[in-house]
């Protein structure tokens, strides 16, 4: 049972990383390489299995104990159902039997936001809690719930979409087509839409000499300096983050957020605005013993939690023989 390993895969619209995954969460090699997702879903998928062959070419086909794939879009037994706007053709892409027959090696897909919520479950700071919610910035906002110590994926796999519940009801519209969603505020776009306003207001701000280039990024080095409009901008997204999950936290009652993402390596500049706005809006005793921290794994949790697909089945297994045992 220690012996073997799992390939790791987290597919994203610009890279695919890959790994080889010990059973304790041990990355031992890593490699990644272009989705080329413009290309359309045949080219990806062989660009996938050109990095799952490289990673098992050295290695016994009996010391690979599965593949796992986190996958954008909505995944419903191992197959792609859709939603994935950033890769081309990513729709009912069976994925996973793809993969399984070319290598005949068992094969687990999920969506990329499941996976890296796994990897924070059972790798990062996920382990010490049974309900919670791993939320991730970037250019979307997605989030994976663990509930009573598993993972909920919900009537049709996409449990989670916090960037599309709704914090302003008359507010801004959102590409999803309705109003005042997390994601208009919190997203890329609403986050530069929002520095662009206050820019005008504000012209001698550090952000103007980068104002055809900004980036989420750049607007929290800037807020990191003390730059007024940047400092204003984060504070604002971070009190619409907040409000999104006092939302999820009062209906559930959690007990820890954990917070990820490109926007999360901003750091505290960030989690503070969050944090105070969490503690605004959720109630006296969700609050008690609510924990609120920026995830440890950060970019690996998506390569882990794709593992963790592998040994989840692999625990499910050793159980059934028990029970059948015991029976
Ligand atoms: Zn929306």
């Amino acid at each position: 049972m220690d012996r073997g390993v799992i390939v790791g895969i987290d597919l994203g619209a610009t890279f695919i990383k890959a790994g080889l995954i010990t059973q304790n969460g041990q990355i031992i090699t890593q490699l990644q390489r272009l989705t080329e997702a413009t290309q359309g879903r045949k080219k990806v998928v062989e660009n996938i299995a050109f990095v799952i062959k490289h990673l098992i070419d050295n290695q016994k086909r009996d010391s690979i104990l599965g593949i796992g794939i986190g996958s954008p879009g909505y995944v419903l037994n191992g197959q792609i159902v859709g939603g994935a706007e950033n890769i081309k053709d990513w729709e009912n892409v069976p994925l996973r039997e793809i993969i399984e027959k070319r290598f005949s090696v068992p094969t687990f897909v999920d969506n990329d936001v499941n996976t890296v919520t796994l990897g924070e479950k059972v790798f990062g700071l996920g382990k010490r809690s049974k309900n919670f919610i791993c939320i991730t910035l970037g250019t979307g906002i997605g989030a994976g719930l663990v509930l009573n110590g598993q993972l909920y994926r919900g009537a049709r796999g996409y449990a989670g979409e916090i960037g599309h519940t709704t914090v302003d009801y008359k507010g801004w519209l959102c590409n999803c087509g309705s109003r005042g969603c997390l994601e208009a505020y919190a997203g890329t776009e609403g986050i530069l839409a929002r520095a662009q306003v206050l820019l005008k207001k504000t012209p001698q701000s550090i952000l103007r000499k980068s104002q055809e280039r900004l980036t989420p990024k750049i607007i929290c080095e800037a807020a990191k300096k003390g730059d007024p409009v940047a400092q204003e901008v984060v504070k604002e997204v971070g009190e619409y983050i907040g409000v999104g999950l006092a939302n999820v936290v009062n209906l559930l009652n959690l007990d820890r957020v954990i917070i990820g993402g490109g926007i999360s390596q901003a750091g505290r500049v960030i989690l503070e605005p969050i944090k105070a706005s969490l503690k605004r809006y959720t109630l006296n005793l969700g609050r008690k013993g609510l924990k609120v921290n920026l995830s440890i794994l950060g970019a690996r949790a998506g390569l882990l939690g794709s593992a963790v697909l592998v040994l989840e089945k692999m625990e499910q297994e050793v159980k059934n023989e028990r029970e059948y045992l015991h029976f």
